[in-house]
C-alpha cells in the first residue's frame, strides 16, 4: 500500500529544509517551533486516519493510475461518487482538526492541472500531461504531502501587468534553457506550504497576449533553492508562543489556519515538473478550474465541520448556564443548524452535479455554479455564525480570564466558583468551551473564511459566466403564452 505511517511522515519532514522565518527570526525547526508545529500536526492527522479502520473509507481510495490505495488527498476524482467522497472528507477532516488539512489545495490544484494539461496536449500538440502523470504517481506513490499555490501580491489593479513597474508582483519566468525555467516572484497567504514535500503552482489570473512570462505552471520540492517562506503571525500566534500548557489555547493541537508568503527568489524548475509555459489563453482555465474544485470543498463542506465545532460549544454554553428552555436561543440554535445544512448541501450539489472536463479527459470537476453558489453562501453563513454564537457565548467570550489562573493559588477558588456557573460542569469546562469559542469569533476566522477560496466578488464574476437566464425567460414567456 502506498501510504505513509504518521511517524513516517514526520520522519519525511526531518529530510526537507525549508527557509523559513516567522516574527523576525529564522525558524530552525518546524517540527518544534509550536506555529508551525500545528501544521505538521494537522497534516500528520492526515496519515493517521488512513491507516485507521474507522476512517479509512473517508482517507483513501483506489487510484487506477499506481493501482493501489492512495490518500484521498493525493487522488485526481474520476466520477461524481468520487467528488462526493471528496466532499464529505472535507466536513471530517474540518470538524476533526478545526483547522486546514494542509493537503487539500494541492489536491484542488491536481484536478486542474490534470485537466488542462490533458486539454493542453490535445489541442496544441504540448507534452505536459505525460510529466504531469508521471509527477502524480510519484506523488501517490510515495504519499506525499503537496501545497498549492495561486495568490499573488500584484500590482496596481488600475494597470495591466505588464504596466506594473515592479515586474515581479506577479510571478515571472525570467529564464529558459534547455534543462528548465527560473521563475522569480511570489505567492502570498499559501496554507501550510511549508510543512509538505512539493508545492503546485498555478496563476492567480487570467493572462494575455504580452504576458507569456506570466503564463506558468509547475511544481516544486518546498525546499527548492531560491524558496523563502515568511509565515503569518498573529496575537494567536503569540499567545501560542508564549503559553505555559497548550491546553489553555482555543485548539491546543491544530491552532489556527496558518499561511505564509513563499517567496521565489529566481528558482529553477527542470522541465518535467514545469505544466504551462507561455500559453496565456489557458491559463484562465488552469485558474477557474481549480475555483471550481476548491470552492466545493474550502468554500463549501470544510466549512460544515468548522460550524459543527461552533454549534456544539454552544449547546455545551447554552446547558452550562441552564438556558435550555430560553426560546430564542433554541431558534439560533437552529438557525445555525440551517445554515449548516444550506451549506453542506450546496457543497455536496456541486460535487453531485459534476461531469468529466473536458470529457475524454477522465477527470471530474465539481459543478461550477453550485461551486460559486456554495462559497458565496458560506461567506455570509460563517460571519452570522460567529454572530449567533458570540451572543450565546456571551462577553466571556472575549473577556475570558487565562486558564492558567485555575492553577494560581492566589484565585483558583475565586475563578472556580464565579466561571463555574453554579453548573455541573467544572470551571475548567466552561472555559474551555468559552476559549474554544474565542478561537472561532474572535479572531481569525470570519476574514480567514471569508477570503480563503476567494472573497464574494471573485464568485460573483465567475457566477455571471455561467448562470443561464435564458431558460427563465423561457419558462415566464410559456406561462404567460408570449410567443416572439
Ligand atoms: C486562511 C487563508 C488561507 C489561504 N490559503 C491559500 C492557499 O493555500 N493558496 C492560495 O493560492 N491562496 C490562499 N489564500 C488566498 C485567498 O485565495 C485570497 O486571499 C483571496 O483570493 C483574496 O485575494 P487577496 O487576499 O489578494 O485579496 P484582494 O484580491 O486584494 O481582495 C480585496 C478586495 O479587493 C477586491 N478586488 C481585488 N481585485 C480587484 C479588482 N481587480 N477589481 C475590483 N475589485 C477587486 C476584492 O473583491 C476584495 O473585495 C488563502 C487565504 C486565506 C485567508
Amino acid at each position: 500500500m502506498a501510504l505513509m505511517t504518521p511517524e513516517q511522515f514526520e520522519e519525511s519532514l526531518k529530510e526537507i529544509k525549508p527557509r523559513v522565518f516567522m516574527n523576525g527570526k529564522k525558524v530552525e525547526n518546524i517540527l518544534t517551533n509550536r506555529n508551525t508545529r500545528t501544521v505538521v500536526e494537522a497534516n500528520k492527522a492526515s496519515y493517521k486516519w488512513a491507516l485507521d479502520p474507522k476512517y479509512k473509507d473517508i482517507m483513501t481510495c483506489f487510484s487506477p493510475l499506481i493501482k493501489d490505495v492512495v490518500n484521498r488527498y493525493t487522488h485526481v476524482s474520476t466520477s461524481t461518487d468520487e467528488l462526493v467522497a471528496k466532499a464529505q472528507a472535507g466536513t471530517f477532516t474540518a470538524e476533526m482538526l478545526g483547522t486546514c488539512i494542509y493537503r487539500c489545495v494541492g489536491y484542488d490544484s491536481f484536478h486542474s492541472l490534470y485537466a488542462t494539461t490533458w486539454e493542453m496536449d490535445k489541442e496544441l500538440g504540448t507534452e505536459y500531461h505525460p510529466k504531469l502523470l508521471k509527477y502524480l504517481k510519484m506523488v501517490q506513490s510515495k504519499d506525499l504531502s503537496v501545497a498549492g499555490a495561486l495568490t499573488e501580491a500584484r500590482g496596481s489593479r488600475k494597470q495591466k501587468t505588464p504596466d506594473w513597474p515592479d515586474p515581479f508582483l506577479s510571478l515571472k519566468l525570467v529564464d529558459k534553457n534547455k534543462d528548465g525555467i527560473v521563475v522569480k516572484g511570489a505567492k502570498i497567504n499559501i496554507s501550510g506550504a511549508f510543512a509538505s514535500h512539493y508545492i503546485n503552482v498555478l496563476p492567480q489570473a487570467a493572462h494575455y497576449k504580452g504576458e507569456e512570462d506570466y503564463a506558468i505552471a509547475f511544481a516544486t520540492p518546498v525546499d527548492a533553492d531560491g524558496i523563502t517562506y515568511i509565515c503569518q503571525y498573529t496575537p494567536y500566534s503569540a499567545e501560542r508562543d508564549q503559553a505555559d500548557d497548550l491546553e489553555e489555547l482555543g485548539n491546543p493541537v491544530f491552532g489556527q489556519r496558518e499561511t505564509s508568503m513563499v517567496i521565489f527568489d529566481n528558482v529553477f524548475i527542470p522541465w518535467e515538473r514545469v505544466f504551462h509555459c507561455g500559453e496565456y489563453q489557458y491559463s484562465v482555465k488552469f485558474v477557474t478550474r481549480f475555483a471550481k474544485t476548491h470552492r466545493m470543498t474550502c468554500g463549501g463542506t470544510c466549512k460544515v465541520g468548522f460550524m459543527n465545532q461552533i454549534i456544539g460549544a454552544c449547546k455545551l454554553i447554552q446547558e452550562y448556564k441552564g438556558l435550555e428552555k430560553a426560546t430564542h436561543i433554541n431558534e439560533q440554535l437552529m438557525e445555525m443548524v440551517a445554515l449548516r445544512e444550506t451549506s453542506r448541501a450546496c457543497g455536496l450539489a456541486a460535487a453531485y452535479n459534476g461531469c468529466e472536463e473536458p470529457k475524454g479527459s477522465g477527470v471530474f470537476l465539481p459543478d461550477e455554479l453550485m461551486g460559486n453558489v456554495s462559497k458565496l453562501n458560506v461567506c455570509n453563513a460563517f460571519w452570522r455564525i460567529m454572530a449567533l454564537a458570540g451572543d450565546i457565548g456571551g462577553g466571556l467570550i472575549v473577556t475570558l480570564p487565562s486558564l492558567k489562573e485555575l492553577k494560581n493559588p492566589d484565585v483558583k477558588d475565586y475563578v472556580t466558583e464565579y466561571l463555574g456557573f453554579g453548573s455541573d460542569a467544572p470551571a475548567e469546562n466552561i472555559m474551555k468551551v468559552t476559549k474554544l469559542l474565542q478561537n472561532w469569533t474572535a479572531g481569525l476566522h470570519g476574514v480567514g473564511t471569508w477570503h480563503g477560496a476567494g472573497p464574494v466578488m471573485a464568485q460573483k464574476i465567475m457566477l455571471q459566466r455561467v448562470i443561464d437566464y435564458e431558460h427563465d425567460k423561457w419558462i415566464a414567456k410559456r406561462t404567460l403564452n408570449i410567443k416572439d
